[in-house]
C-alpha cells in the first residue's frame, strides 16, 4: 500500500505516500510529553485534557446522573464534522457544545471527565443549527461545521483531544451496525464505547487500522520522498502503508519501502504516533535506513514517482514550488521536519 499525508492510498488515510484494546489517556498530556524520547512536536490529533473515565463506562446511574447534569456538554458529530466557534476572525477557535437537553437523537458516548470535574459526551447524529453571531463587521466569525482535519489544528488541547475521540466513535458507530457473526442488529453498550448484538450477545469493541508512516534516509542523509499515483503533480509525502494480519510494525516498514520504492531499509526507529480517525487510522510514525542499493524502483500502481531529497534540495524545491508537503496536521510534516530540523512551509 502507498503514499497518504497521514493514511495509506486506497482507505482514505493521513497523507503518508502509502496508505494513507485501547490505552487510558493520560489527561493533560501530550503524546512528546508520554514519550520519553521527547517524540515529534505539535502533533495536532495527539493532544487531549479529558480523563476518559474508562472505570465510569458501565456505571449505569452515574451516567445517568451525568446525562441529567446541566453542566454536561455535548459534542455533536456528522459525517466527520462537528460545529466550530470561531472569533477573532478565525484566530480563537473552540467547539460549540450542547446541553444533553438539546442534544439531537443518535449514539451516544461518553468522551470523559476534565480537571472541572465536567463531564463530556459525543453524540453521533445531526449537527444543531449553526447560529449566526457573525456580522458582516467581523467574516469568518461565528459558528460553523467544520472536519477533524480541518479543525485539529486550530483547536486547544482539550477540544482537539475531545473531537479526535468523537469522530473516531462516531465512524466506528456508523460502520459496525451489524454482528459480523450473524448478521443481526448491534447496540451500543459501555457508554458507546463497545456494541452488542441484540442475537447472540457478542461484543465488538471498536476497530482501528494500524499503518505505518516512515522517513527514509540514505547514507548521505538524504530522504526519500513520492507521489501518490492518486495525487496531483507536485505533492510529496514520505512512504507509508497499513500495516498486515501477522505482521509487526516494523516487519511493515520494511515491507511498505520495498514494495514502493524498490529501496531495503533497515534499523526502523518508532518516533511517534497519531491517531487519524478518516475513518479510522492510528499512524505510527518510524524513521528507517537504506542499507543497499539507492536505485529507486517504484510500484507504479501506488507511486507516481520518489526520489532523494537533500535538506538543501528540499528547501530549494518548496520555494520554487516544485513540490508540496503533507499540511501540518499530518504525522507526515512533522517527521519531516523532524527530520529537516526547523519548521517547513509549503504545505498543501
Ligand atoms: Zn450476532
Amino acid at each position: 500500500m502507498s503514499a497518504g499525508p497521514d493514511q495509506p492510498a486506497g482507505r482514505h488515510g493521513e497523507p503518508g505516500a502509502g496508505p494513507g484494546q485501547p490505552a487510558d489517556r493520560h489527561a493533560g498530556l501530550s503524546s512528546a510529553e508520554l514519550t520519553e524520547s521527547g517524540g515529534l512536536r505539535d502533533l495536532a490529533l495527539s493532544r487531549g485534557e479529558v480523563d476518559r473515565s474508562t472505570a465510569r463506562r458501565s456505571d449505569a446511574g452515574w451516567l445517568e446522573a451525568a446525562w441529567a447534569s446541566a453542566d454536561t456538554r455535548v459534542v455533536v458529530v456528522e459525517d466527520g464534522q462537528a460545529l466550530i466557534r470561531f472569533a477573532d476572525g478565525e484566530a480563537k477557535a473552540e467547539l460549540s457544545f450542547v446541553a444533553p437537553s438539546h442534544a439531537p437523537d443518535g449514539v451516544r458516548f461518553l468522551l470523559g471527565i476534565d480537571a472541572d470535574e465536567v463531564v463530556y459526551f459525543g453524540v453521533a447524529g445531526p449537527l444543531p443549527r449553526p447560529d449566526a453571531e457573525a456580522g458582516p463587521a467581523d467574516p469568518g466569525s461565528g459558528t460553523r461545521p467544520i472536519s477533524l482535519r480541518q479543525a485539529g489544528p486550530l483547536l486547544s488541547d482539550r477540544d482537539a483531544g475531545l473531537m479526535t475521540e468523537a469522530v473516531a466513535l462516531a465512524n466506528w458507530h456508523d460502520t459496525h451496525t451489524h454482528c459480523p457473526r450473524d448478521g443481526a442488529v448491534t447496540e451500543p453498550v459501555l457508554a458507546g464505547h463497545a456494541r452488542r448484538c441484540v442475537n447472540d450477545g457478542s461484543e465488538h469493541f471498536p476497530r482501528l487500522d494500524p499503518a505505518v508512516i516512515m522517513l527514509v534516509t540514505d547514507p548521505d542523509d538524504r530522504c526519500l520522498l513520492a507521489r501518490n499515483a492518486m495525487w496531483p503533480q507536485r505533492r510529496v509525502s514520505i512512504l507509508a502503508g497499513f500495516v498486515e494480519p501477522g505482521e509487526s510494525a516494523e516487519q511493515a516498514v520494511a515491507r511498505e519501502v520495498q514494495e514502493e520504492t524498490g529501496i531495503a531499509v533497515g534499523g526502523a526507529r518508532y518516533v511517534g504516533s497519531q491517531p487519524w480517525p478518516m475513518p479510522h487510522s492510528l499512524m505510527l510514525g518510524f524513521r528507517a535506513r537504506a542499507t543497499g542499493s539507492l536505485e529507486i524502483t517504484v510500484d507504479s500502481d501506488e507511486i507516481a514517482e520518489a526520489r532523494w531529497f537533500s535538506r538543501d534540495e528540499l528547501r530549494a524545491c518548496i520555494a520554487s514550488g516544485e513540490i508540496r508537503l503533507p499540511p501540518p496536521v499530518s504525522i507526515a510534516h512533522r517527521i519531516i521536519e523532524s527530520w529537516y530540523g526547523s519548521d517547513l512551509d509549503g504545505a498543501w
